[in-house]
């Protein structure tokens, strides 16, 4: 048996209790019973898995939260190995004009970008290397056109990849605007950032090894170019980042420690801990990974962050003190429910009758068809469920 399709089997193995392959099975599909035993269901694969954890205990604290939803919709699964990590973070394009013909564009870290319709369909399939992180920026003024801009890390490259969107055929523009080579530690977390008052755009990448870059892009005798703004570094492993740019504030998760508030323009490095998103706080468990924000209003507004060992997301008022308000979970429904998700992302625009405040979108790392783990994709989920939990 190869290697991917024993990973299936002890992943199978190990998520789902009901699974009812006898010893004898086992033992028929597995010559090397020695190595099932080293990796077992409690052992992290950390070879298979870059952000494996414990799944009983996942499922165990998962248990405890009582906001339950189930997903709407969900994406066609990614190109991969079966079932193997390569979902992970998505990022929403509006159509400002035709809300209802918005964009998914979801990563795939081991082939490129895919994209799809607010209802799960692939519509798109760019494969432009091993791509971890997404972000997409609005009005960007380039040879005298307005267009919106997607950003990504490329692991492939170690570059920082943008592209063109053309919304209008729901897709993006495969040939990159620009390459930017980065000097973090192995690609990872990205997001961008619109400056309204300066009209600027960046673009913010993070490496494993603690180090964030913040790039200046700008347009430049007809090509797009970057400019490093700045680097500063936060104390351990990061990931997920998003800017708020009603208050110019950057939110980056420390996986193991906290989520960080920076000023998003380069003159300062002055950092905030948000208390309530280190592990003090019981409904929060490690990994933290995606970040977004979902705001009502200029003065209204919520982060939502997942904690990837609990298989559920925490719910922050976006104003300081940064209070934790709730959490909420997905589980089995239409589609199947939502566990050890990386990226997230979330808006507020109406998208039709379905989706009256907006869409949420989740990585699942474990998309199942009926008991079967196939390969990992994306939900699709009504933001009005989530707001639900905070009347
Ligand atoms: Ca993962
Ligand atoms: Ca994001
Ligand atoms: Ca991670
Ligand atoms: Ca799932
Ligand atoms: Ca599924």
């Amino acid at each position: 048996m190869d290697f991917t399709k024993y990973i299936a089997l002890t992943l199978t193995l190990g998520l789902f209790s009901a699974c009812n392959l006898s010893p004898e099975k086992k033992q028929a599909e597995n010559t090397n019973e020695s190595v099932l035993d080293s990796l077992g269901t409690t052992e992290p694969n950390k070879e298979a898995r870059e952000d494996s954890m414990k799944m009983a205990e996942a499922l165990t604290l998962q248990a405890k939260f009582t906001n339950i939803i189930e997903a709407d919709y969900e994406t066609t699964p990614v190109l991969s190995e079966l079932g193997e990590d390569a979902a992970d973070d998505p990022a929403i394009w509006i159509n400002k004009t035709n809300p209802g013909k918005s964009i998914i564009i979801g990563t795939n870290k081991k082939a490129g970008l895919n994209v799809y319709n607010i209802y799960g369909k692939e519509l798109q399939f760019a494969p432009v290397g091993n791509i971890n992180n997404v972000d997409i920026s609005y009005d960007f003024v380039f040879n005298k056109r307005t267009i919106d801009l997607v950003a990504a890390s490329n692991r492939s490259t170690q570059t920082v990849d943008v592209w063109e969107i053309d919304g209008e055929n729901q897709k993006m523009i495969e040939k990159q605007l620009i390459k930017i080579p980065s000097g973090v530690d192995d690609v990872y977390g990205l997001c961008m950032y619109h400056n309204k008052n300066t009209n600027q755009h960046y673009v913010f990448v993070n490496g494993k090894n603690g180090k964030v870059e913040q790039w200046l892009l700008q347009n430049e005798s007809d090509t797009l170019t970057a400019m490093l703004a700045r680097s500063f570094w936060v104390n351990s492993q990061p990931e997920g980042m998003v800017v708020d740019p009603i208050t110019d504030k950057l939110y980056v998760g420390v996986e193991e420690d906290a989520i960080y508030q920076f000023n998003a323009l380069p003159n300062d490095t002055l950092s905030v801990k948000l208390e309530q998103s280190s592990a003090t706080n019981k409904d929060i468990s490690y990994d933290i990974e995606g970040l977004t924000i979902y705001r009502q209003s200029d003065k209204e507004g919520y982060l939502i962050a997942s904690s990837q060992g609990s298989f559920s997301y925490a719910i922050f008022d976006i104003n300081e003190p940064y209070n934790y308000i709730t959490s909420f979970v997905v589980k089995n429904g239409k589609y199947d429910g939502v566990e050890e998700t990386d990226g997230i992302d979330i808006c507020s625009t109406p998208m039709g009758y379905e989706f009256p405040a907006g869409i949420l979108v989740l990585q699942d790392g474990f998309n199942k068809d009926g008991e079967t783990i196939v390969n990992q994709n994306f939900k699709i989920i009504s933001a009005k469920k989530i707001l639900d939990f905070l009347k």
